[in-house]
């Protein structure tokens, strides 16, 4: 069996072009700030962002307020500073802070204070409840992304055995709260997990979120199974996921490539979020509101 791939630029591409419609018709249009930091890796998703949103006509910059790029040593007082303008701006529609944080700079602190309706990322306490319960306004922007390429497949993931392998906040527990909405039977692995290849080999539907080069090997792939790699590592010079790509193709029924898999769709899903927490402002004016 060789894997049909999930080719995540052309759902990116069609995605792109029903989000045009609907981002042309607000008015004043939506603007999205992003935080980011200088290293290489931020640099170039702020890239990508930049030009994804360029092609929505979704603002990210311009006059006093715009996207900032913070020192790689930034402090958690400068952070806080950035995101708390942009709260209190009612200009801004949308904020993304890129990840990994300087160190020193707490996470959950960064989520917990973003503007739960400007929370594009989905990631503020209260939109992880809203998950919880089933009833998200603004979705884990890569978490959706995976269940975009799973639909894909045109597969029932009801009865399916799912194993999402990472328990981020951002990623791993965001996935298994839908992978469960959806009826799938759900084992998350961790660092805690003993036997890791033995869950592996009873997936259905595995999804990889770790940030280690090829942790997956291939031989462990169920036959037929659907493989969704989240990971982006750079490994001998290339970006590798998390799954040996061309052993797990040989055995896999549907596989997301690393590079072009996963990471477009989130990308494109930023710009939804974005779409989305601008309705939401013109609904509700008081960021209490539940
Ligand atoms: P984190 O580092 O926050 O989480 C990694 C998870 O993997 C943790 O839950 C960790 O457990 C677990 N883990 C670590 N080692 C092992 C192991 N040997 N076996 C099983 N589990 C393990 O990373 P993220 O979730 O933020 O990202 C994961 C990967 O996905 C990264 O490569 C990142 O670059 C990529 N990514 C890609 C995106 C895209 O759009 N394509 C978007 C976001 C992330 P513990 O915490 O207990 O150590």
């Amino acid at each position: 069996m060789t894997a049909t791939r999930l080719d995540g630029r052309r759902i990116a591409e069609q995605m792109k072009q029903a989000l045009q419609q609907e981002a042309a018709a607000l008015h004043p249009r939506p603007s999205l700030r992003v935080l980011y930091f200088d290293t290489k890796v931020s640099q170039l998703y702020w890239l990508v962002q930049q030009q994804t949103a360029a092609a929505l006509d979704i603002d990210v910059g311009g006059g006093l307020s715009r996207s900032e790029c913070l020192p790689s040593n930034a402090t958690q007082p400068q952070v806080d500073e950035v995101i708390r303008r942009w709260n209190d701006d009612s200009a801004v529609h949308g904020i993304f802070v890129h990840q990994p944080l300087p160190p020193g700079v707490d996470p959950q602190r960064v989520s917990a204070l973003i503007d739960p309706r400007k929370d594009v990322e989905g990631i503020h306490p209260q939109n992880s409840a809203r998950r919880f319960f089933a009833r998200a306004r603004i979705g884990s922007c890569t978490a959706l992304a995976v269940m975009r390429l799973i639909e894909e497949t045109q597969e029932p993931v009801e009865g399916k055995e799912a194993v999402v392998v990472g328990h981020s906040e951002i990623v791993g527990r965001p996935v298994s709260m839908l992978l469960l909405d959806k009826l799938a039977t759900t084992t998350v692995c961790h660092i805690g997990t003993r036997h890791l290849e033995d869950h592996i080999r009873r997936a259905d539907l595995l999804v990889v979120a770790v940030g280690q080069p090829e942790l997956i090997k291939g031989r462990w792939i169920k036959p037929g199974a659907t493989v969704i790699d989240v990971g982006i590592n750079v490994a001998g010079g290339r970006v590798v996921g998390d799954v040996e790509f061309d052993e797990a193709t040989a055995r896999a029924k549907f596989i997301s490539p690393v590079p072009g898999g996963v990471g477009p769709v989130t990308v494109m899903m930023v710009m939804k979020n974005t779409i989305e927490a601008y309705k939401l402002q013109h609904q509700q004016p008081s960021h209490e509101s539940s």
